[in-house]
């Protein structure tokens, strides 16, 4: 069981640190505002607000979106 959990925690680090996008950005889960089954995350770091349908926050940073 340890040895499962340790590969979960180790393959999302590997998907953390591997995604360079993500690196600047800080989501934080608001649950306050989900919508309709949506998940909300706001980056303390862009300021950029999306919903999403997992619990997961997204995996890119918005800051260089074009709508930005
Ligand atoms: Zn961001």
């Amino acid at each position: 069981m340890i040895v499962v959990v340790g590969l979960i925690i180790a393959f999302a680090l590997i998907l953390i640190f591997s995604d360079r996008r993500t690196r600047n950005c800080r989501w934080r889960r608001d649950r306050r505002r989900d919508a309709d089954g949506m998940h909300f995350h706001r980056c303390m770091t862009c300021g950029h607000e999306v919903w999403t349908e997992g619990e997961k926050p997204p995996k890119m940073c918005y800051s260089n979106a074009p709508d930005k």
